[in-house]
């Protein structure tokens, strides 16, 4: 498991674009944390890793966004508001899990269920004493949660 800390959006984004970077075709990213802790910011930067242009926002209406324009295709998931883990077989999610491209999942212990063996954990979380824009950020692979 790795810990980082960061102190500003900026280095969350360029946490993200590091793993971006760095990320292999068919990796799942679950992204945990509350409401506002930078979860869309470190997905930004992400994008931005695996080359992609086009402006990353929340689909948090649509559930997934996917993006073309980068190293490996990306699919972008929101499930805050899935009422229901059949949604997401509706989205065909094995399609993006499997299909050769790299995803991330915002909410992801929504749908824990149906998160493959192989999925990287990212959880984000705030410290109030330790500032406004603090954040710690832990990455932890499959076999270290096992
Ligand atoms: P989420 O997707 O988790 O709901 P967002 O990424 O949309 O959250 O928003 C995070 C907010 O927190 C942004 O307004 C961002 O500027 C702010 N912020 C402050 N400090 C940080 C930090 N260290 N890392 C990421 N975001 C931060
Ligand atoms: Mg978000």
């Amino acid at each position: 498991m790795e810990t980082i800390e960061t102190f500003s959006p900026e280095e969350t984004y360029m946490l993200g674009k590091k793993i971006g970077e760095a990320a292999c075709p068919n990796t799942v990213y679950a992204l945990n944390g509350d409401l506002g802790v930078g979860k869309t910011v470190f997905t930004q930067g992400l994008a931005a890793g695996l080359g992609i242009d086009e402006p990353v926002t929340s689909p948090t209406f649509t559930i997934l966004q996917n993006y073309d324009g980068g190293r490996l295709p990306f699919f972008h998931f929101d499930v805050y508001r899935i009422g229901d883990i059949e949604e997401m077989d509706e989205i065909g999610y094995d399609d993006c899990f499997f299909g050769g491209g790299v995803s991330l999942v915002e909410w992801a212990e929504i749908v824990e269920e149906i998160l493959p063996e192989n999925t990287v954990y990212i959880t984000i979380e705030k410290d109030p004493e330790k500032g406004f824009d603090y954040r710690k950020i832990t990455v932890q692979n499959s076999e270290e949660r096992s």
